[in-house]
């Protein structure tokens, strides 16, 4: 079986030469007709009965638009949705089952949104043909765990709730204070009770415009378990949440699924979703042209062998490599040049008052920064930037710095490339930035794209880019990892360890998903305190050190997974948790 799909954001038919892919199609070339040109919507479409195959049009296509795949012949008949001829294909369903949380993951565009549209009943699948009832849908899945469900979503007797993924946008659309609306939602009168878990007393009198993102997150997720509702989707639940909102939020959901509801979650942050889940699915396929949801997996073997690229039941490989953890805390030892060595540091503004103790920073290295929100991360790095002048101690230095904030506005008017260029043409052209940043994290697809209608995984790759290409002495990332899928988080932790190293640089990364901080840090600088209250930074430390300070602090131990060496936050209260808080050793045991 062979699918041919067109992304038609990308198809330019008068940029290429007018309809190259079809001058150039063999089978056309020979009088048959693989490719027809739709003159009514001026674009191409491939006949998927005629085409051979033979890869031509994809090599030649400029934009990149086309995408020709062979699928086995049994997929077929599980074939969900199609949208439209030559449009984006999803095969199988996530199961839902009462009782239980079901974990999703797997790589932005493979499906899972609309998999969920579909789940919630906001959209009629049409079976890759001209299917128009939910009783075919039914038909289609006699037999399967769905049947029952979706017999029950066509009578109306499932009610779903969705916590979308981009909570940024939330203020677009609802306007007010945080109380009235969760007052609004408020259908199961659990109001005091919901707002007291997820720490929200403080923020109910605020507009919702005021809100910061992990604010709008727990709004947004409060908003949903206020509902009375069957079945429930969280998407992304802890983006811009620090590690104990997120282990909060993730128990929150367990619970919610005890009660006897259905609940679905999608989930980047591989520490959460397996804390959260009681089974996971595995999607994955080509981002943009279609998406295969696995069968239902224990959790820890699904995410297992989602790193391995290897499905097992289906001995399926999805991906040539492995991606592996390394278990050891030593990095590379700070025999470098110093950029600089900084004293004590206190910034007072009355409400909130920040001391940070002295240190130093290596040139080529990388430190994370971890510690709650509200802790003055932020504060301390303009500090060091000479943005902020402190109330005790001095900076008599003038490095320069380049920053990407925790939350992205875009307020440009122009595309991706114009953009970049604008920041430095030359390295847009380097074979070097090409290989280390742009390539891996899929900036060439994006620069025709206009910045206004990036999606927030989109638009989070291009900041990083914008923030990388600068030139500085101190780089300063906020939150990379949100709204990217787990492959995205590893390039770009690559990314930056590649381009300090090479150019000499130093970066400073403030990041919650440890799995990433394990992964991107030479050293750690731990923030403690009282958010909004008062803080304390650490000076910088060696990764054993720095996470069993951060993660006493929190409560919170890992256990390293035989197979994988990822890092599996440890039940609270068990044996394992027990004897490493005993022993002081939280991550590298
Ligand atoms: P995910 O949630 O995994 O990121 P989505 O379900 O949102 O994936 O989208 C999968 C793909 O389906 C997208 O890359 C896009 O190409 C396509 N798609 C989504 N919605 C539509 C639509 N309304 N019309 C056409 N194509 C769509
Ligand atoms: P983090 O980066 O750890 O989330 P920040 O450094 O942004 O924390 O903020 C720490 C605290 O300092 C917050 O309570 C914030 O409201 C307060 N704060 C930040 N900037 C100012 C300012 N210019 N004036 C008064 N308070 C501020
Ligand atoms: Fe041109 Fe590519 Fe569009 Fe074909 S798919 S018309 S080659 S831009
Ligand atoms: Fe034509 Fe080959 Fe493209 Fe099929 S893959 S449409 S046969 S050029």
């Amino acid at each position: 079986m062979r699918i041919a799909v067109i992304d038609y954001d990308k198809c330019n038919p008068d940029k290429c030469g007018h309809f190259l892919c079809e001058r150039v199609c063999p089978v056309n070339r020979m009088g048959g007709e693989a490719i027809i040109i739709d003159e009514e919507n001026y674009r191409p479409v491939i006949q998927e009965a005629s085409c051979t195959g033979c890869g031509i049009c994809v090599h030649k296509c400029p934009f990149n638009a086309i995408t020709i795949v062979n699928l086995p012949e049994q997929l077929d008949e599980d074939c969900v949705h199609r949208y439209g001829i030559n449009g984006f294909v999803l095969y199988r369903l996530p199961v839902v089952k009462e009782g239980m949380v079901v974990g999703i993951l797997g790589p932005n565009g493979t499906g899972k949104t609309t998999a969920v549209k579909i789940l919630s009943g906001q959209l009629l699948p049409n079976l890759c043909g001209d299917n128009d009832s939910w009783d075919n849908v039914i038909k289609a899945f006699r037999g399967n765990e769905l049947q029952t469900y979706f017999e029950r979503l066509k009578n109306g007797e499932i009610r779903p709730v969705v916590k979308p993924q981009y909570v940024d946008l939330i203020p677009k659309a609802v306007k007010g204070k945080v109380r009235d609306l969760l007052r609004k939602a408020d259908e199961s009168g659990r109001f005091d009770e919901v707002v007291k878990e997820l720490e929200l007393e403080n923020v109910l009198d605020r507009d919702i415009r005021h809100l910061s993102g992990g604010e709008l997150q727990r709004v947004a997720i409060a908003a949903a378990l206020l509902r009375n509702a069957e079945f429930y989707f969280f998407d992304e639940p802890s983006s811009y949440l620090d590690i104990r909102q997120r282990l909060r939020i993730a128990k929150i959901i367990r619970k919610l699924a005890e009660s006897g509801k259905n609940v679905l979650a999608v989930e980047h942050d591989l520490a959460i979703l397996d804390y959260m889940s009681d089974i996971i699915h595995v999607v994955y396929g080509k981002p943009g042209a279609y998406g295969i949801f696995s069968q239902p997996k224990s959790t820890r073997n699904g995410i297992n062998e989602f790193l391995r690229g290897y499905l097992r039941d289906e001995n399926v490989r999805f991906r040539p490599y492995e991606i592996n953890f390394s278990k050891k805390s030593e990095r590379k030892s700070q025999e470098g040049e110093i950029l600089v060595e900084y004293p004590s540091l206190v910034k007072d503004y009355g409400s909130f008052r920040l001391e940070a103790e002295g240190g130093e920073l290596y040139i080529g290295e990388v430190v994370g920064i971890v510690g709650p929100n509200g802790i003055g991360k932020t504060t301390f790095v303009k500090m060091l930037a000479g943005v902020e002048k402190p109330t005790e101690g001095e900076i008599d230095w003038s490095l320069t710095v380049s920053y990407k904030p925790q939350y992205i506005k875009t307020d440009y008017d122009g595309t991706v490339y114009e953009l970049l260029s604008k920041i430095d043409a030359s390295k847009l052209m380097s074979s070097f930035y090409k290989s280390e940043l742009l390539n891996p994290l899929g900036i060439p697809e994006l620069y025709d794209k206009n910045v206004n209608d990036l999606s927030g995984g989109e638009l989070q790759r291009v900041a990083i880019v914008a923030c990388l290409l600068r030139d500085a002495d101190l780089y300063l990332l906020d939150e990379p990892s949100a709204h990217l899928d787990v492959e995205q988080r590893l390039a770009v932790s690559k990314a930056i360890r590649s381009l300090m190293a090479k150019n000499e640089k130093t970066a400073l990364i403030v990041e919650h998903d440890v799995m990433m901080v394990d992964y991107l840090s030479d050293r750690l600088i731990v923030f403690e305190g009282q958010p909004g209250k008062f803080g304390r930074a650490s000076k910088p430390m060696g990764m054993r050190e720095g996470m069993n300070r951060f993660l006493a602090s929190v409560g919170i131990t890992f256990r390293r997974d035989p197979d994988t060496g990822r890092p599996r936050a440890n039940k609270e209260g068990s044996v394992k948790d027990r004897e490493q808080k005993e022993r002081g050793e939280y991550y590298y045991t």
